[in-house]
């Protein structure tokens, strides 16, 4: 969490025309419908856990099979465990098998960050609620103090980058998510130092 996956990934996505996947935007747009789904989740997303892995398998199961991840797409936070990583082999091979994807490959990349910087970043997030631009107030601060640029309405934190949840996402982190660091090392892992400036890890 907070070592720029979602920021690249949708400069990724711009580049190559391919469609951008984040787990925690349909997770967080199903909290503020106030769907069925975003009801089950809502208290798992600030308590800094993890959604379930059938939940989540499903959503991605659905969303790779829409007509606009033909040319292909980038997964924002998605696997997060093991075991997602295991359940996307077999959906994506079922999708393969369908004639979808042909000639893509798949590449796995590693934004690399210590602990101190993550918190240091997320505690300092913030977003318009009118036109959803991102804002950090340590690395691009708004103009204003805490104001949108464009629409001049107070930014706002996302209900789990305060430092208590933040703590826990690390944790979840390490002991769910970084065992993938082994599970992908002989599927071409990819490895960034996250602490390089914003452009310069789109170049690496
Ligand atoms: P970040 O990486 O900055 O923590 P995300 O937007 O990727 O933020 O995820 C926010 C939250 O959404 C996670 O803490 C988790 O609760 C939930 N979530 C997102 N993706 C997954 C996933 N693949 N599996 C389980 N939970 C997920
Ligand atoms: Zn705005």
């Amino acid at each position: 969490p907070g070592a720029g996956k979602g920021t690249q990934a949708k400069i990724i996505a711009e580049r190559f025309q391919i469609t951008h996947i984040s787990t925690g935007d349909i997770l967080r747009q199903a909290i503020a419908a106030e769907t069925d789904l975003g009801k089950q989740v809502k208290e798992i997303l600030s308590r800094g856990m993890l959604v379930s892995d059938e939940i989540v398998v499903a959503l991605v199961k659905e969303r790779i099979n829409q007509p606009d991840c033909r040319p292909g797409f980038v997964l924002d936070g998605f696997p997060r465990t093991v075991n997602q990583a295991q359940q996307f082999e077999i959906i994506f091979n079922q999708a393969a098998d369908a004639g979808k994807f042909a000639g893509k490959k798949k590449v796995v990349i590693l934004f690399d960050l210590s602990e101190t910087e993550i918190v240091r970043r997320l505690t300092a997030r913030r977003f318009c609620p009118q036109c959803k631009a991102d804002y950090n107030l340590v690395t691009k601060p708004p103009r204003q103090d805490e104001k949108c640029d464009r629409c001049n309405v107070n930014l706002q934190r996302r209900a789990d980058d305060n430092r208590e949840t933040v703590s826990q996402r690390i944790k979840v982190y390490l002991q769910d998510t970084a065992p993938l660091i082994e599970f992908y090392q002989t599927h071409g892992l990819i490895r960034l130092d996250g602490a390089l400036p914003l452009e310069q890890v789109t170049k690496e």
